[in-house]
Parts: structure tokens; sequence; C-alpha cells
């Protein structure tokens, strides 16, 4: 999954910055989608829409030509991810979020020691600033610094599933995250991204730190190996939802 987080302090320009790196992915003919954070509430709370709101926790709200899906409770981000089938995933915002590399979007010179976090790909702003870091400061609205921005993310951008299960040899995902950004090391060194065992639950693909991955696999070949016709090729298990 291609993931970049366009972060930045209020009118630095990460809203245009992702709507022209939309129209530059679409141009080149993917599909991207994008997240924003809001720090105030979501709309829906006008007549009988506010009123869902207060008392259902999960609802859905349609038109002919739009579709909102509102759920009342603290989704994790890589939950909120997998709704989305996209060549390359765009996140306004979300600071805090440590498991993808990051354009930080820059109003003055001096904002750098305070946004950076060791994830930034490169930098962009309005005007020129004085780049004496050897991050590329690129222009949120030149045509072609987009291009090259755009190709940028393109090779670079990645999630990792942010499980902390310390099988890299690195204590959490953002560890690793910042060695992927400084070039030092590659997806690859995350095992749980290797894996080759897809658990969905409720149609969502779960992560699988090693350990459970592994307790899994040897309980149901364990279990299995007794069946008649039974090989070590793959497994494909479905169990429907409780009545
Ligand atoms: S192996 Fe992957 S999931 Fe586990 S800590 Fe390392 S980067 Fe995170």
């Amino acid at each position: 999954m291609k993931v970049i987080g366009i972060n930045g302090y209020k009118k630095s320009g990460k809203t245009t910055l992702l709507l022209n790196l939309v129209q530059e992915f679409k141009r080149r003919g993917y599909k991207a989608a994008a997240i924003k954070h809001l720090s105030e509430d979501i709309g829906l709370d006008k007549g009988d829409t506010g009123k869902y709101k207060i008392h259902i926790p999960e609802f859905a709200a349609l038109t002919e030509q739009e579709l909102i899906i509102h759920l009342k409770n603290n989704q994790k981000l890589e939950e909120v991810l997998n709704f989305f089938k996209a060549d390359i995933i765009l996140i306004e915002g979300f600071k805090q979020e440590k498991t993808f590399p990051k354009i930080i979007c820059l109003r003055k010179e001096e904002e750098r020691e305070e946004l950076f976090d060791g994830l930034q790909l490169c930098t962009a702003s309005f005007s020129p600033l004085d780049t004496e870091d050897r991050l590329t400061n690129f222009n949120i609205i030149n045509k072609k610094d987009l291009e090259k921005m755009a190709d940028l993310i393109w090779q670079r951008a990645f999630k990792l599933p942010n499980l902390n299960c310390g099988a890299c040899g690195f204590p959490n995902c953002y560890e690793l995250a910042k060695e992927i950004v400084q070039g030092r090391k590659n997806l690859k060194d995350c095992v749980t991204l290797k894996s080759k065992t897809v658990l969905k639950l409720n149609g969502r693909v779960i992560s699988l730190n090693p350990f459970v991955e592994k307790l899994m696999i040897n309980t149901i070949r364990g279990f299995l190996s007794s069946l008649k016709g039974y090989n070590d090729g793959s497994i494909e298990i479905k169990i429907e939802q409780k009545k």
C-alpha cells in the first residue's frame, strides 16, 4: 500500500498541495484517495440526520451522488485505510502517526525543527525557502515541481502495519519507518508485511505479527493434517458470522 502524509501548520498549503497531487496522479492514470484529519466536528448535524448522529453509533447517509458512512468510535487509521481501493492514499494531518513518509509544508524556515520527525521525504512551500539541509523544497503550485514530487512519492511512499511487534529488530514500526525514509532499510525488513497469511475479519484485512501468525498456522495445520486429502498447500477457511 502506498501512503504519503502531508503535514504542516495552518495556512501552509497542505490542502492545496494534496489537491494538486491528486490531480497529478489522476493525470497519470492512478486512483488516488485522501484522508483528512479534522479538528472540528464532522457536519451531518442538521435536521433528522443530526438525530441519527446522536442516537445511532453507525449509520450511512446516501444520495444519488454521494455516500457518507458515519462510525461513532475511535477508528484506527489502519482500519480506515482498508476502506479504500486506491493506488495511492494521501493523508493530511495525523502528525502523530509514524508509519509512513511525509511531505512537510513550511510557511517559514524555522518550522523545520518543530515539524521534522525523521519521516520527512521533502518539504513544500508557496514561496522559495533557503534549503540548507539535503531535503528538496518544492513549490506547491508549480507544475514542474508537482511532477517531480509525484515521481518521488510514487517511488518512496509506503505504510508499515503499526503492530510494533519488534520482529524486524526495531522496537517499533516508527524506528524502521525512519530507516526506510533515510534509505538504510526497505519494506522487506518488515517481517509482518512479508507474511503469506491473510486474515480477514468482516472483509477487512488484519495484520498479523509473526508470533500469532506462526501459532495460527501450526494450530490449523495440526488439526487439518489428520484429515484425508491434506497436503502442505495453501488453505482457505471462511467462518460466517455467529447467529
Ligand atoms: S516487523 Fe513490521 S510490524 Fe513489526 S515492528 Fe517491525 S515494522 Fe512494525
